[in-house]
């Protein structure tokens, strides 16, 4: 592993043939990271719930010289079935054939507040969008990832899911159980061309850290563009053999 990823300088064509399924494409990093994995030669596959939003994303990847036309799967991952999961990941094969890149990235936040004043029923829906949706999209893709033979997951994690903190309830629950996803599945895939990491993006300029802080002077914060290096060395071929870490990206 390279020493810095968060300085990783890379070629414009390092993702040229590289078939890439970014979840929360719509919005913030996701968003930020298709855009430019689009422009590094990828194709790419914008996962969202809103179709406006996945279109607007959609025309900036073509309005790009040389862009792979995307494509675009919708699925509300708080609503999903067995059912939707499994003709997603159908659909992607019949398309494409494999996935070299699956990037966990679509969460919700949830609320701040204590444990004891938690709803349970937020608890719940924050721990299934965040968690089991997450590992049920990425156990029907692991036949298309097997198919590649340089695969890179990426789950997305943050500080809270590293040290528990107040006012972080499920969100943060969610985040620690993240982490294990990851480690517990590079584990069970290190004898293989699959790669899994984690990666903590750290205060990030977008619609989730504004919900989370909304007295923050934004201007301060990074933006998704500034933090993708990191993403970018774990998307590309550098990074082979690479497995089982948790990374800041700043
Ligand atoms: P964001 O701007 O709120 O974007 C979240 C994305 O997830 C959006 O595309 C959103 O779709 C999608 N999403 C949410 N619920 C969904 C559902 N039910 N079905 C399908 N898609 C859904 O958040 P962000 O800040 O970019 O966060 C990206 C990742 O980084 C998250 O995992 C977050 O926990 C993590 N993170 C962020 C920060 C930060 O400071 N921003 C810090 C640490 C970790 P819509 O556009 O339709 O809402």
């Amino acid at each position: 592993m390279i020493e810095d990823t968060k300085t990783y300088a890379y070629a414009d064509d390092l993702l040229r043939g590289r078939i890439i399924l970014v979840t929360g494409a719509s919005d913030g990093i996701g968003k930020a990271l298709a855009l430019e994995c689009a422009r590094l030669g990828a194709q790419v596959i914008l996962h969202g719930r809103s179709v406006p939003k996945l279109e607007a994303v959609y025309d900036q990847i073509t309005a790009m010289d040389g862009a792979a036309r995307p494509s675009i799967a919708v699925l509300d991952l708080a609503a999903a079935n067995a059912e939707s999961y499994m003709t997603l990941a159908q659909s992607i094969e019949d398309e494409f054939g494999r996935l070299d890149g699956l990037v966990q990235n679509a969460s919700i936040l949830g609320e701040r507040y204590s444990l004891e004043q938690y709803d349970a029923v937020l608890f719940q829906r924050v721990m299934h969008v965040n968690v089991t949706a997450t590992f049920a999209l990425t156990q029907v893709f692991m036949p298309l990832l097997h198919k590649s033979d340089d695969a890179s997951v990426i789950f997305t994690s943050s500080g809270v899911g590293r040290t528990g903190k107040a006012f972080w309830g499920a969100y943060a629950v969610s985040k620690f159980a993240t982490e294990g996803l990851s480690q517990v599945l590079a584990d069970e895939t290190k004898h293989t061309d699959i790669r899994v990491n984690c990666i903590n993006p750290g205060a990030t300029r977008t619609a989730m850290r504004l919900a989370a802080y909304p007295a923050e002077d934004r201007d301060l914060l990074k933006t998704p563009e500034d933090i993708l290096p990191t993403y970018i060395y774990l998307l590309g071929a550098e990074s082979k053999g690479v497995t089982g870490q948790s990374i800041d990206a700043q």
